[in-house]
């Protein structure tokens, strides 16, 4: 007979050492002893509220009907409303998006943001639909789970294949079923629609934040400092364009259409170029001074920052003891796994963690959501300003929590935040 989980392991999640949810999980142990009384309540971060599956059937252009996967998951409310992106993708799984939700948990609590933790996804590979079949899609899956979003409820926001558009139907979708026009009920939308200056470019610019107070205390020089980015998309687009204004050099760049080195560094404004027209940033490798390699040798690459921002579970062991960069900036969610955090640790690399690094996002999303209700617009000067003070405060606090406690970052970061997450759970209560 088949082998049933634990009584006390969640039943709809797979076992798989490797998982996002397992690496989360992971994370959440080697923060409990740090706990003290608090740890009575750690059972609740390691189990998601509320889990809705949904399927999401649309009529395609050629009249045939699809059915895709769906999920959101909301992962703690204690101290908030829900807060977390959509991503549309083929490899989505109920153990991503449970994992996704988790860290937006502990990044909205790092960063001290009014939100809980939720996320959500659908398993399709959006590049294959048409531009109607997009919004068919979109708009489905949000009247499906229109039942537990709403602004007070749980707001989500763009995340992997997600942008200002698919926010704009989001929005629209749910505004129709509830009668009444609701910009707060999703964030990142465009600006004309309550979207806030600065949204687009936040994540990175948190990235670029986080790493320059990083790497000022590791006694690394950002100007002239030798830069890897995974994914030139949102996040490391950014963030790659910050770090060379700043004077660093990107030497490496690599996504899913393949990896080119780059020794004199990329021109960046061309590379972002190249990308938005073309999908990815092979074709940059026919420019001179550039050159294809293949995929594996990015993480041989000689820099001294490395940014992965696309996809989690891209460090493991082997790659770990590969890399030579002095400090990683972690633009993805989930982007090391747990083992591979141990072997940088002993390599003295500096992490600054997916929890702290790439929450600028999200709290510009914050900004947002309180300009919404307001209905009281700010500059993109206040805005940038304002995420500015958040990051670095925060990341001060968490340099300061890691020293104290001879911890990581990453380990410090879910001290901070688990602190204030099962603080608010204990004060609350349980019901009834
Ligand atoms: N998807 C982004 C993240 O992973 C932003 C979420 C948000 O703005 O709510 O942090």
């Amino acid at each position: 007979m088949e082998q049933l989980p634990a009584a006390d392991a969640l039943s709809y999640v797979g076992q798989d050492a490797d998982s996002a949810w397992s690496t989360y999980l992971k994370q959440v142990d080697r923060v409990t002893p740090y706990l003290g009384h608090l740890s009575k309540w750690i059972d609740s971060l390691k189990r998601p509220k509320r889990t809705l599956i949904v399927d999401v059937p649309i009529e395609m252009d050629d009249g045939s009907v699809r059915h895709f996967e769906g999920y959101r998951v909301q992962h703690s409310l204690s101290r908030g409303p829900g807060k977390g992106g959509i991503r549309f993708h083929p490899q989505v799984t109920l153990d991503e998006v449970m994992a996704l939700s988790a860290w937006m948990t502990i990044k909205t609590a790092a960063v001290g943001l009014p939100f809980g933790g939720a996320k959500g996804g659908i398993r399709v590979d959006p590049k294959q639909l048409s531009q109607g079949e997009l919004e068919r899609m979109t708009r489905r899956y949000t009247s499906e789970i229109g039942v537990i979003i709403g602004p007070q409820r749980d707001i989500p926001a763009p995340d992997v294949n997600t942008n200002g558009q698919i926010m704009a139907w989001m929005m629209d979708t749910y505004s129709m079923n509830t009668g009444a026009t609701a910009t707060g009920v999703v964030t990142g939308k465009p600006v004309h629609l309550g979207g806030s200056l600065g949204r687009v470019k936040a994540t990175g610019r948190g990235v670029f934040v986080t790493g320059t107070e990083a790497a000022r205390r590791i006694g690394l020089d950002i100007v002239g400092a030798r830069v890897a980015v995974q994914g030139l998309g949102n996040v490391g687009g950014t963030a790659a364009e910050l770090f060379t204004h700043a004077g660093s050099v990107v030497v490496a760049v690599q996504d899913h259409t393949g990896t080119v080195f780059a020794p004199e560094g990329f021109n960046i404004e061309q590379a972002l170029a190249i990308v938005q027209r073309e999908g990815g940033i092979a074709g940059y490798a026919k420019l001179p001074g550039a050159e294809r390699v293949d995929n594996e040798r990015f993480w041989d690459a000689d820099v001294d920052i490395l940014i992965p921002a696309a996809l989690e579970g891209q460090i493991d062991e082997a790659r770990a003891r590969r890399i030579r960069a002095k400090l990683v900036l972690e633009g993805a969610n989930g982007p090391t796994l747990s083992g591979a955090d141990d072997v940088l640790a002993e390599r003295g690399v500096m992490v600054v963690p997916d929890v702290i690094c790439n929450a600028g996002g999200v709290t510009v999303s914050y900004f947002e959501w309180v300009q919404d209700f307001s209905s009281f617009f700010w500059t993109e000067d206040e805005i940038n300003a304002r995420l500015e003070k958040i990051m670095r405060e925060a990341f001060v606090h968490i340099w300061n929590t890691a020293a104290q406690h001879r911890v990581s970052l990453r380990t410090a970061t879910f001290i901070v935040a688990c602190e204030r997450i099962l603080m608010a759970r204990a004060e609350r209560g349980i019901y009834p």
